[in-house]
C-alpha cells in the first residue's frame, strides 16, 4: 500500500515536538516564529476536521531561561523548580497564539504513575475523548514538577506513545531536530543513509539508535524515539518521524508524500500497554 492511500482517512493524531525545535538553537530562547507556525497548521488540521493533541517539551527549556540559568541544573528540585515556571509561561505561550485562531487548548500533564492505574488510564481516555469532541487541542506533557528519576517516562518521546495508545490515535508524528531515521549518525558520518521506512524494529535497529541527536535541549535521542516506534506500532499506530524544523512538514506527511521515516503499524495482538509502562 502506498503512503497516499495509507494515509487518506488518518483523523486522530498525535504531534509531538521537542525544545530543540521550539527554542533558538544559539539562544534557547523560545523560536516564537516556529510556535505560531506550529499553531497554525495545528489549528488548520482541525479546520479540516482532524482531531489534534499536541505533546510538547519545553517547560525545562522555558524554566531555565526564564529565571536565568545557563546550563542544566543537576539537582532535582532546582528541575522540578523551572519545570514548574517554564510549564505555565508555555502555556500562556500556547493559549495566546492559539486563541488568535479561536482555538481552545487544554493542559494535561501525565505522571507515569497515574498511567500504570487502570482506573486512571481510563480517566485520562475519557478527558481526552471528551476534549477532542469539544474541539479543543490537549497539550500534554509530563508532570515534570513531581516525577523522579524512578517514576517518570524521561522523555517525551515515549511519553508521546503512550498517549497514543491510550487515546487510540490514527497516527503519531515526531517533530524532531533530525530528517528521520539514519543508518548511522549523519552529523558525524555525512555518507550515512537514509531510511524512509521501517517494517519491523529489529535488534539492530534499536543498536543504531544507541547514538542520540545530538541535542543538548531536549531528552529524547534516536533511541528513544525507536522505543516509542516499537510502543505505538505494536498498538497499531503508524509512526514517523519528521524534521519539526519545517512544521509544514506535517502536511506533507498527511499527504502521503515521501518525508521522514515512517514506521508501520503492525498489531501485536498481545499488545499490553502496562508491559511496555514497567519495561522501559
Ligand atoms: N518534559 C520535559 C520538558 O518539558 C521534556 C522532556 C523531553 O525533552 O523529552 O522540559
Amino acid at each position: 500500500m502506498d503512503r497516499k492511500e495509507r494515509f487518506f482517512g488518518k483523523n486522530r493524531i498525535v504531534v509531538k515536538i521537542g525544545s530543540s525545535s521550539l527554542t533558538h538553537k544559539y539562544t534557547g530562547y523560545l523560536n516564537f516564529n516556529q510556535v505560531e507556525k506550529l499553531a497554525r497548521v495545528l489549528c488548520d488540521l482541525r479546520n479540516q476536521g482532524m482531531e489534534v493533541v499536541l505533546v510538547s517539551s519545553g517547560a525545562g527549556a522555558v524554566g531555565r531561561k526564564t529565571m536565568g540559568y545557563l546550563g542544566r541544573p543537576e539537582e532535582l528540585p532546582v528541575k522540578q523548580a523551572l519545570a514548574a515556571v517554564g510549564q505555565a509561561k508555555l502555556m500562556m505561550t500556547y493559549q495566546k497564539i492559539f486563541s488568535e485562531y479561536n482555538q481552545v487548548v487544554a493542559q494535561i500533564l501525565m505522571t507515569k504513575t497515574t498511567m500504570l492505574n487502570a482506573d486512571s488510564r481510563r480517566n485520562a481516555r475519557n478527558t481526552f475523548d471528551e476534549l477532542l469532541k469539544m474541539g479543543v487541542i490537549p497539550i500534554v506533557n509530563e508532570n515534570d514538577t513531581v516525577a523522579t528519576h524512578e517514576i517518570e517516562f524521561g522523555d517525551n518521546d515515549r511519553l508521546s506513545a503512550i498517549v497514543a495508545a491510550v487515546i487510540h490515535a490514527d497516527l503519531l508524528v515526531l517533530l524532531s531536530d533530525i530528517d528521520g531515521l539514519y543508518e548511522d549518525d549523519p552529523r558525524t558520518n555525512p555518507d550515512a543513509a537514509f531510511i524512509p521506512e521501517v517494517e519491523e524494529i529489529t535488534d539492530g535497529l534499536r543498536e543504531m539508535g544507541k547514538g542520540t541527536t545530538g541535542s543538548s535541549v531536549g531528552t529524547g535521542g534516536m533511541s528513544a524515539k525507536i522505543v516509542a516506534a516499537r510502543m505505538a506500532t505494536d498498538a497499531g499506530i503508524d509512526m514517523v518521524i519528521t524534521n519539526g524544523e519545517d512544521v509544514e512538514n506535517l502536511y506533507r506527511v498527511l499527504d502521503g508524500e515521501q518525508v521522514g521515516t515512517l514506521f508501520l503499524a503492525h498489531k501485536n495482538k498481545d499488545f499490553d500497554l502496562m508491559e511496555y509502562l514497567t519495561a522501559y
